[in-house]
């Protein structure tokens, strides 16, 4: 099986840019965020604060997650529940982003993200996918951009849903969920040694997209 990581901040673009390059090498796209979302919900849902670490720990002998496939569209069920539609919230993003700090969370995630890997091939996007989960992924792509850069796309894509925002509340979430991401101790994101970073502030999607296939596929041969 073959492995391409993608990892980087909220926002970079990662799931657009992995989503394309999966179709087009015919390979599996796994958004790997979903599952920490997933168990982000659950704690919400609990009524557990979510930087409660003991609190959250007790939690995961009731959780069971998964992946599955709905035509080409990745759907991630929460103890049997189909949970797509209620991950992509903000309270969701922070409390994903407060859960995954938790070590304990990390290594219950870890063999669903690696089975996967076994299985098919992959395009594989999240924070530490090239660095803890899949460190012999043939080519790992670290994507970035500057943060304002990356809150006015996601307020774009939230104000074209429909849903009112406040572009300074975005910029301020992302910075902190950067932040927490890239300083905990277990997994932090940061760039693999053998990783390539690509810095996709000035370009348009469908340059982006086009870089970073080329990279890929040089890479995959
Ligand atoms: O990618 P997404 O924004 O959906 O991820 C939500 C949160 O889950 C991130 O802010 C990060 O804290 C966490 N995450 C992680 N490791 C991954 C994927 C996501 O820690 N591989």
């Amino acid at each position: 099986m073959r492995a391409v990581a993608i990892d980087g901040p909220a926002g970079a673009g990662k799931s657009t840019i992995a989503k394309r390059l999966a179709k087009d090498m015919e390979f599996i796209y796994v958004d790997t965020g979903a599952l920490y979302r997933a168990i982000g919900l659950y704690t919400l849902r609990k009524g557990v604060d979510i930087h409660d670490t003991e609190g959250v720990i007790g939690l995961l002998p009731e959780i069971q997650v998964d992946i599955k496939y709905v035509g080409d569209e990745q759907h991630v069920f929460l103890n049997g529940e189909d949970v797509n539609g209620l991950i992509r919230t903000e309270p969701v993003s922070m409390a994903a982003s407060a859960v995954s700090a938790v070590p304990e969370v990390r290594t219950f995630l870890l063999e669903t993200q690696r089975g996967l890997a076994r299985r098919y091939s992959v395009v594989m996007d999240g924070r530490d996918i090239g660095t803890v989960i899949l460190p012999d992924a043939e080519c790992k792509i670290f994507l970035t951009a500057k943060p304002e850069v990356r809150a006015k796309r996601r307020y774009d894509e939230l104000v074209a849903k429909g849903v009112k925002a406040v572009f300074e509340d975005v910029l301020e979430d992302l910075k902190r969920r950067d932040w927490d991401d890239s300083h905990r101790e277990v997994a932090p994101l940061k760039l693999a040694d053998d990783g390539i970073e690509v810095d996709t502030s000035g370009l348009e999607l469908e340059e982006s997209v086009a870089l970073v296939k080329d990279i890929v596929k040089k890479k995959l041969g």
